[in-house]
């Protein structure tokens, strides 16, 4: 515990009622304060009279006014994109390959602007939730596509969030996948190097970060997953990519590939620690024992898989073998939302469908929420936790409304009472939604847009 040193520089949120740091021993400080320096979590106390120790000083400081304070959260797998088919009318009640044979022709003709503004609206929702890191996996790039990721970049800068970009690929045709969703695997490598070359930041605290992601084994080829595990390897980048999602993609690879998903990725080159994949249910116990030895990852997404109904992901069996597990809210059009505290509590009840209900704690579905997707993204060591050295991004939630009314444990109460959003999110140390509101942003202007845009894609 440390203790207040005010300068003009730092930034200090005090009077926290609960502090839910996600250290190694999950720690809970009550009446906590957080001092943060440059973007950095540089003590971390507890105590009354706060306020007194910092009054007359020249300090910025926020009250978190009761508030509950979670480490930001990281949501590990997206298609920001489909949030312009949300609740596709033709496609709510279908299996996922049916699903995505319906609304991929939508996107023929998507723009850049058009991405842009799907990325603002998706980052707007996570960050509202508690989410300050987010990935995206776009992989389809259609024949208009210019300086798609670019777009996204920018989008992040404006927004001000911490961005992992999927250069996302597809390059097989299919009955699912057209033609002119596809492109070359020299098309797609070149523009992984270009990207990489212009945005990727190693550094720790890095905003903004590259990994490589085609889609899924039903629409690359062995080729392209080569390549693209060769390029993650040889410049340290994430890979990722759709797996164990349906037992139909499995009947596939049986048919088309003459192997289980799994050991087609590990002859491809796919099976380190910089690979984490996006559902994983149908694996089997070798599989998963596999999987934890390799120390890989998997992406967690229970709105989805629930809304598909493709299954149950083994998350206590992934982790008790070893393997990462992070949660991710998956493309708009399946979930159909980016509501990522609301993510970790669907994670805890489906859970508990399966295997009863001592099978998730509150504690368990944070942790899945913040360090395991942290470490699912190699960010382990900056990211996930509020702790000395580490970056400051926090969400502050209300302790007592409408929602969690009467509740004895407030904690467990932003899982298991309604999930409701933030009143503060920081982000690199900046105030990024004050009072419910996202600094800088006009939200009704950004949503006309993208209703426009949405129903010219849906027409
Ligand atoms: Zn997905």
């Amino acid at each position: 515990m440390g203790k207040m040193d005010p300068a003009n520089s730092r930034l200090y949120i005090i009077n926290i009622s609960h502090l839910v740091t996600m250290d190694a021993d999950r720690s809970i400080v009550k009446d906590a304060w957080i001092e943060i320096t440059d973007g950095w979590i540089t003590a971390v106390g507890s105590g009354q009279d706060q306020e007194a120790e910092l009054k007359g000083r020249e300090c910025k400081v926020i009250d978190a006014r009761q508030g509950i304070v979670l480490p930001g959260l990281i949501n590990t797998h997206h298609h920001f994109y489909q949030n312009l088919a949300r609740a596709y009318t033709p496609a709510t009640n279908l299996p996922l390959l049916p699903w995505l044979t319906c609304i991929t022709p939508l996107f023929r003709n998507l723009t850049a602007e058009d991405l842009l503004i799907a990325t603002k609206v998706a980052m707007a929702e996570l960050m509202l939730t508690g989410c300050t890191t987010t990935v995206d996996h776009h992989y389809l790039f259609p024949p208009s596509n210019s300086g798609f990721i670019d777009a996204q970049f920018a989008a992040a800068g404006e927004m001000g969030m911490r961005f992992h970009a999927g250069r996302g690929s597809m390059d097989t045709v299919s009955k699912i996948i057209p033609s002119w969703a596809t492109e070359t695997v020299d098309e797609i490598m070149n523009d992984c190097q270009r990207l990489y070359d212009r945005y990727h930041d190693f550094s720790r605290g890095s905003m903004t970060r590259l990994f490589l992601a085609p889609s899924a084994l039903t629409c690359a080829s062995p080729d392209l997953l080569k390549e693209s595990a060769r390029m993650a390897s040889s410049l340290d980048l994430g890979l990722h990519i759709h797996c164990g999602e349906t037992l139909e993609e499995d009947q596939y690879a049986l048919d088309h590939l003459g192997s289980r998903q799994l050991p087609f990725l590990a002859d491809c080159g796919w099976e380190t620690e910089r690979v984490w994949l996006a559902h994983g249910i149908h694996f089997d116990d070798a599989e998963i024992a596999h999987l934890g030895q390799r120390g890989m990852g998997i992406a967690h997404c229970p709105c989805s898989n629930m809304r598909l109904g493709s299954g149950i992901c083994r998350v206590g069996d992934l982790q008790k073998a070893g393997a990462k597990v992070g949660l991710g809210v998956d493309g708009s059009a399946s979930n159909d939302s980016s509501h990522m505290l609301n993510e970790a509590r669907q994670a805890l009840l489906l859970a508990r469908v399966k295997y009863g209900a001592g099978a998730m704690s509150t504690m368990d579905a944070l942790e899945l929420a913040t360090t395991g997707g942290a470490s699912c993204l190699g960010r382990g060591d900056d990211l996930g936790s509020l702790e000395v050295g580490k970056c400051a991004d926090l969400a502050i939630f209300p302790a007592e409304d409408l929602f969690s009314s009467g509740a004895d444990n407030a904690v467990e109460a932003l899982l298991l009472c309604f999930p409701r959003q933030v009143e503060t999110l920081i982000i690199n140390g900046r105030v990024r939604v004050r009072d419910g509101r996202i600094t800088g942003l006009d939200l009704p202007e950004l949503l006309a847009s993208h209703q426009t845009i949405a129903g010219r894609i849906q027409e």
